[in-house]
């Protein structure tokens, strides 16, 4: 996400920390050097310029330059003053409170990403104990009801039997009492998308809203049509009042235009980003932690959720059993990988650290850690059930064939087993310490 653009941004703060002490004229060409980042991520021209004359304010205006650690400031100037760009502080939480069904309408160009995010949206909601009911009101292209049958059931989320030749409002309608009658306590409504903005499509969604009232109406915008979406939103918003803004495909190689000029140009909340095409990438939008990412400082705040999202209770309590019963065997250490490769790939989730996005980047290593752990797991999988039990038992000759069976060479397969040794170890220390002794030896 963004790569470009953080990747930018390090090298305006590294030459700002390079200097011995700071002056105006530094902090001055810094933001020259930023507003040309920002430029040519293709954000909004007043947006940018607004950004930097409240970084230069800041920066120059106060003590900051005299402070112990000036570059550092204004490094912090810099990632506050994008927070409050993208909404920083406010709350995107959707409003459903209201009597049941409530409905969301979803809104967009064609192609930006409006029956995938429905189909992400209704998983997100049933997460939160909700009983959402898909409808497809998109009457216009053929294939659009099929498509999120399809998704409702591969989730296995209701998908209201819409027919292809109704009104769509008369649709919205039904659908309404459908759920009324069956227990549905949310509508999520798949409205019908445009190449471009045209009356005949704004008047059929304006009825849509005024028929059914939906507590939030939500545009969907895709990332990588860059700042351009700006005026489609405002269009949008003029005649429909939206209530936010789903922003799609953020995982591609979207330059950040969108991201960083939608809030500010329209006033319209980002509420949700599309992170992927799988039915689990949406993410809540978090102003503070987006720009974090941009900076390239992590998210650690979204790691832990994710890694709370992504552990299965039950799952853990039985590696915890399995662990106490056999210790850190290769079997358990599968288990664990298992586990952290449900998170997503490995590239995103360490990311996520701080610091270690650009340090990836200078090992130039950013494809490492997922072969590295593919092959892990072919090594560990062309051993016996007893092998990965008691790893002692595997002498040369099964090396050398647990190397052939798993496609890797006999250095990797050695590899893997001196670290595993190690790491057993660790463990063993560890647990010998207890928790008050690892408190100990961390000097607390
Ligand atoms: P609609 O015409 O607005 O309903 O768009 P669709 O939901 O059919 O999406 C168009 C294409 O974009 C599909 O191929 C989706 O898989 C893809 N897509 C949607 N959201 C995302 C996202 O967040 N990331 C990526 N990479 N692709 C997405």
């Amino acid at each position: 996400m963004f790569d470009q653009l953080s990747d930018k941004f390090d090298a305006v703060f590294k030459k700002l920390r390079g200097q011995g002490r700071l002056t105006e004229a530094h902090v001055t060409e810094a933001l020259r050097e930023v507003r040309l980042v920002l430029l040519e991520a293709d954000v909004n021209f007043k947006v940018v310029k607004d950004f930097v004359a409240a970084v230069q304010q800041r920066a120059v205006g106060s003590d900051v330059l005299k402070s112990l650690t000036p570059a550092q400031q204004v490094i912090k100037i810099v990632r506050d003053e994008l927070g409050r760009l993208m909404g920083e502080g406010e709350d995107n939480a959707l409003d459903l409170a209201a009597s049941p069904p409530v409905a969301i309408m979803l809104c967009g160009l064609q192609g930006a990403g409006k029956t995938t995010s429905c189909g992400k949206l209704a998983l997100r909601l049933r997460k939160d104990k909700r009983q959402p009911l898909l409808v497809p009101a998109d009457v216009y292209r053929p294939a659009a009801i099929e498509q999120l049958k399809t998704l409702g059931r591969q989730l296995d989320i209701p998908v209201f039997d819409s027919a292809a030749d109704a009104d769509p409002v008369d649709i919205c309608r039904q659908a309404q009492d459908y759920a009324r009658n069956h227990g549905f306590d949310t509508l999520i409504l798949d409205t019908a998308g445009r190449l471009h903005i045209d009356d005949t499509l704004m008047d059929e969604l304006v009825r849509i809203r005024m028929a059914l009232s939906p507590r939030e109406i939500l545009f969907v915008a895709d990332a990588m049509t860059g700042q351009d979406v700006v005026n489609v939103v405002e269009q949008f918003d003029a005649r429909l009042d939206l209530s936010g803004v789903i922003l799609t495909k953020l995982d591609g190689d979207a330059r950040g235009g969108a991201a960083l000029s939608v809030r500010a140009v329209t006033g319209k909340p980002i509420k949700f980003v599309g992170l992927g095409e799988k039915m689990d990438a949406l993410e809540v939008f978090h102003a503070d932690r987006m720009a974090q990412r941009i900076l390239g400082m992590g998210d650690v705040l979204s790691l832990i959720e994710k890694a709370e999202a992504a552990i299965d209770k039950d799952e853990a309590a039985r590696m915890e059993k399995k662990m106490r019963q056999d210790g850190f065997t290769l079997e358990t250490f599968r288990d664990q990988l298992q586990m952290v490769k449900k998170m997503g790939s490995m590239e995103s989730l360490l990311k996520m650290i701080p610091g270690v996005g650009q340090a990836m980047k200078k090992a130039g290593g950013m494809q490492l850690p997922d072969k590295e752990l593919k092959k892990i797991e072919a090594i560990i999988g062309s051993m016996t059930p007893l092998e990965r039990q008691n790893h002692k038992l595997i002498n040369g000759s099964r090396r050398l064939r647990i190397a052939k069976g798993s496609g890797t060479r006999i250095q990797d397969v050695n590899q893997l087993l001196k670290r595993f040794t190690e790491a057993q170890k660790m463990m063993k220390k560890m647990q010998q310490l207890g928790p008050k002794g690892l408190k100990g030896l961390m000097g607390r």
